[in-house]
C-alpha cells in the first residue's frame, strides 16, 4: 500500500476484493509466482492532465482531468467518468478496480478502466459545461477510441456531457465514430435503455435475490438514497415491480415520502430542473417530510436499502439501524456505497441478503456494451429487446454470483460469488496473453 499512499477508497476497494480471494489462490499457488494480484491492482497506464477553461465572467479556471486504463485482459478499457469536486487519483483507481471485475461478471468483452475531472458542474451554466468538456475532450481523444478505450458517463456525466464531448472528438478526429463513448443521444448512436440500465438493473438484481428465496418485490418497502441517473431509475423500477419506495436524497439532504415517492416529480425536480432535493416536500406535499441529513434514510424501516448515491454514504451506523428495523435486502446501485464496516454486518447477518455493486450495478456498462454492439452493427434495437437483453444478463450475474460462491462453500455470499467470479475470467484472460 506504501506505493499507493493518501489512496484510501482505492486500499478499501483492493481490501475488500483480497479478502475474498483466499479460496481461489489455495487451489492455485501459481498465481503468487505470476504476480497476480501485483499485477492486477497495478493501473496499466494512468493519465493526469491540464484541462484549462474559461468561465462566464471571463475567469480561467484550471483543473485536473483523470483516465486510469486499469486492464484490457478482456476487451477496450471501458468505464465512466466522473465530474465532482471530491475526485482525486485513488478515487478513480478505486473506481476502475472495481470495474474490472464487475465487467467480467458481465460475461462481455470489455475491460476496465475509470476516468473524470475535480470539476463542480453544480452551478455551472450550459455554456461553463460545454467550455470544461471540450477542453477535457481536448486532451482525452488522443487516448481513446473504440477499439481502446471507450468512456461513458457517471456522477455528473449525463447526456449533455457525453454529447458535448463526442462533439469535441468528432471535430478533433474528424471521425464519426459512434462507439467511442456510450450513453450518447438516440439521435446519434446512443441505446434505448442506456439511461434506466443501472437503476433497472440494481433492482432486477435484488429481484433475483429475493427469488432465490422463493419471495419478491411485490409490496415490499424501499429505501433509496440518490436522486441522480442511477436512483431514480431505480425507484420507476421498483415501483413498476410492485414495491413502495419512501427516500430519496442528494448530498443537500433527504426526504421521506411513507406513502411512496412520486418519480415523475422528483425526475422533473432533478434531473430536468437540477434543483435541490429538499424542494419535493413543497412541490408535493402529502405526508412527505424533510430528514434531518441524508444519512437520516436508513433509520427508517424497510425491507430493501438500494444506496444509490456515492461511495460510502452507508456507514456502520446505519446498517445496524437497517438490520434491528429487518431490512431483507440490500443492492448497492452506486460505487461501494457501503463502507466496510456496513458490508462485513450486512454479509455475516443471518437472513440478509447483501449485493455488491459491481454485480447489482453491472447492467449500466453491461448495456453501454449493448451499444457499442449497436454501433458496430450500424443497428438500433427497440426498447422491448434491448430491457430483455438487460433482464438476462442481470440473471446471468446473479447465477455466476451464486454459483461461484455455492462452489467455494458459501452459498449466499454473493460478495465472495462475484469478486472470485470475476477474478477468474480476468486472470485466465490475463494469464493466456503473457507477461503483459
Ligand atoms: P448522478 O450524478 O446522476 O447522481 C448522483 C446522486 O447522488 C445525486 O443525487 C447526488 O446529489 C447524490 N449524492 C452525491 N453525493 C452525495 C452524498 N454525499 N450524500 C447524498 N447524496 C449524494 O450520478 P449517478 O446516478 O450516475 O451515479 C450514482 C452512483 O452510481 C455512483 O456511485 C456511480 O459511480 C454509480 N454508478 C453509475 C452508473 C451509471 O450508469 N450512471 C453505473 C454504475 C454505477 P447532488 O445532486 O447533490 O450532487
Amino acid at each position: 500500500f506504501a506505493r499507493n499512499a493518501g489512496e484510501p477508497e482505492f486500499h478499501q476497494a483492493v481490501t475488500e476484493v483480497l479478502d475474498t480471494l483466499g479460496p481461489v489462490l489455495d487451489r492455485h499457488p501459481e498465481y503468487f509466482e505470476l504476480a497476480v494480484i501485483h499485477r492486477l491492482s497495478e493501473p496499466e497506464r494512468q493519465i493526469i492532465f491540464r484541462v484549462p477553461w474559461v468561465d462566464d465572467n471571463g475567469h480561467v479556471q484550471i483543473n485536473r482531468g483523470y483516465r486510469v486504463e486499469f486492464s484490457s485482459a478482456l476487451g477496450p478499457y471501458k468505464g465512466g467518468l466522473r465530474f465532482h469536486p471530491s475526485v482525486n487519483l485513488g478515487i478513480i483507481k478505486f473506481l476502475g478496480f472495481e470495474q474490472i471485475f464487475k465487467n467480467a461478471l458481465t460475461g462481455m468483452p470489455i475491460g476496465g478502466g475509470k476516468g473524470g475531472a475535480d470539476f463542480d458542474p453544480r452551478g455551472r451554466s450550459d455554456r461553463e459545461i460545454m467550455a470544461f468538456c471540450q477542453s477535457f475532450m481536448t486532451e482525452l481523444y488522443r487516448h481513446i477510441g473504440e477499439h481502446t478505450d471507450v468512456p461513458a458517463g457517471d456522477i455528473g456525466v449525463g447526456g449533455r456531457e457525453i454529447g458535448y464531448m463526442f462533439g469535441q472528438y468528432k471535430r478533433l478526429t474528424n471521425r464519426f465514430e459512434a462507439g467511442v463513448l456510450t450513453g450518447k443521444g438516440m439521435t446519434w448512436g446512443g441505446s434505448l435503455v442506456r439511461p434506466e440500465a443501472t437503476g433497472y438493473g440494481t433492482v432486477l438484481f435484488a429481484q433475483e435475490m429475493l427469488r432465490a428465496t422463493g419471495d419478491d418485490l411485490d409490496g415490499k418497502r424501499v429505501a433509496v438514497s440518490g436522486s441522480g441517473n442511477v436512483a431514480i431509475f431505480a425507484m420507476e423500477k421498483a415501483i413498476a415491480l410492485g414495491a413502495t419506495v419512501v427516500s430519496a436524497s442528494d448530498s443537500s439532504g433527504a426526504v421521506y415520502d411513507p406513502n411512496g415517492i412520486d418519480v415523475e416529480a422528483l425526475k422533473q425536480l432533478k434531473l430536468v430542473e437540477r434543483k435541490r432535493v429538499g424542494e419535493y416536500v413543497d412541490r408535493v406535499g402529502g405526508a412527505s417530510e424533510a430528514l434531518a441529513s441524508a444519512a437520516a434514510l436508513w433509520h427508517v424501516p424497510v425491507d430493501i436499502a438500494l444506496p444509490c448515491a456515492t461511495q460510502n454514504e452507508l456507514d456502520g451506523d446505519a446498517a445496524a439501524a437497517l438490520i434491528a428495523n429487518g431490512v431483507r435486502v440490500v443492492a448497492e446501485g452506486a460505487n461501494m456505497p457501503c463502507t466496510k464496516e456496513a458490508a462485513d454486518r450486512f454479509r455475516s447477518e443471518p437472513g440478509v441478503l447483501f449485493g455488491p455493486g459491481k454485480a447489482a450495478n453491472a447492467g449500466g456498462v453491461a448495456t453501454s456494451a449493448l451499444e457499442m454492439q449497436q454501433n458496430a452493427q450500424r443497428d438500433s434495437w427497440s426498447f422491448e429487446h434491448t430491457e430483455a437483453r438487460l433482464a438476462e444478463i442481470m440473471r446471468d450475474i446473479h447465477t455466476r454470483c451464486s454459483e461461484t460462491a455455492e462452489e467455494y462453500g458459501k452459498p449466499g455470499d454473493y460478495v465472495l460469488g462475484a469478486n472470485i467470479a470475476g477474478f477468474s475470467r480476468v486472470v485466465d484472460a490475463m494469464l493466456a496473453q503473457g507477461v503483459v
